[in-house]
């Protein structure tokens, strides 16, 4: 990594407290983390518009869309998965720092990973969404096809079937996708937003 001596850091003179004053609600990270097809991308694009239509200043990251533009140079080793991380980390702080309420959908499936972008933000700015759903449930609705892809050898190091996924241990919120609707998960995302008084 190359890191220039010359390069300095510039404050704003407008603070992240006062663009949350503005907005009237807090900014935060949103990260969902979970095996695919386990229900990131539906429920945080049913979360996006639910907090979007109360006014609320949000975004949405999604993991096929920033491997088409942002971390197109990379693939699906650890190091790969790494990096598209820590990436990620850094987009979605700068979007924290803008008092945007951010929501990711990675399947981020490294817990050193995710702890590491925890650490880069400040306490409670980053909220562990985990989208609980079994590998047979994941399997069986396979929205994409990729499992069958996986399971014929023709998805090397896909989560799950050849490459592990390490399940968050002590997440903010676990949405349990294989028993409850998508609007039940949304919900329950809402009311912790509202109870944390991030909104
Ligand atoms: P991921 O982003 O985690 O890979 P997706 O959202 O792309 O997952 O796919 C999840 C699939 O499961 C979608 O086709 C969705 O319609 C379906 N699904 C069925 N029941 C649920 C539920 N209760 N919550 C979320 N998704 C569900």
């Amino acid at each position: 990594m190359t890191q220039d001596k010359h390069i300095t850091w510039h404050d704003s003179v407008v603070t992240k407290l006062e663009r949350q004053q503005r907005h009237q609600h807090k900014s935060a990270i949103i990260w969902f983390t979970g095996l695919s097809g386990s229900g990131k991308s539906t429920i945080s694009v049913a979360l996006e518009k639910a907090l979007f239509d109360r006014g609320i200043h949000t975004y949405r990251l999604d993991g096929d869309n920033i491997r088409h533009g942002l971390n197109q140079n990379l693939g699906f080793s650890p190091e790969d998965r790494k990096e598209n991380i820590r990436r990620i980390g850094e987009v979605s702080k700068l979007m924290v720092d803008a008092g945007v309420l951010t929501v990711t959908a990675f399947i981020s499936p490294y817990t050193s990973d995710r702890e590491n972008v925890r650490a880069i933000v400040e306490d409670k700015e980053f909220i562990e969404v985990y989208t609980r759903c079994s590998l047979e449930a994941c399997e069986q609705r396979d929205p994409k096809g990729l499992y069958q892809k996986a399971r014929k050898g023709e998805i090397p190091e896909f989560t799950g079937i050849s490459a592990p996924y390490e399940a968050p241990k002590n997440p903010e919120i676990i949405i349990d996708t294989e028993f409850n609707s998508v609007e039940t998960s949304v919900s329950q995302i809402i009311n912790y937003l509202e109870q944390h008084h991030y909104i």
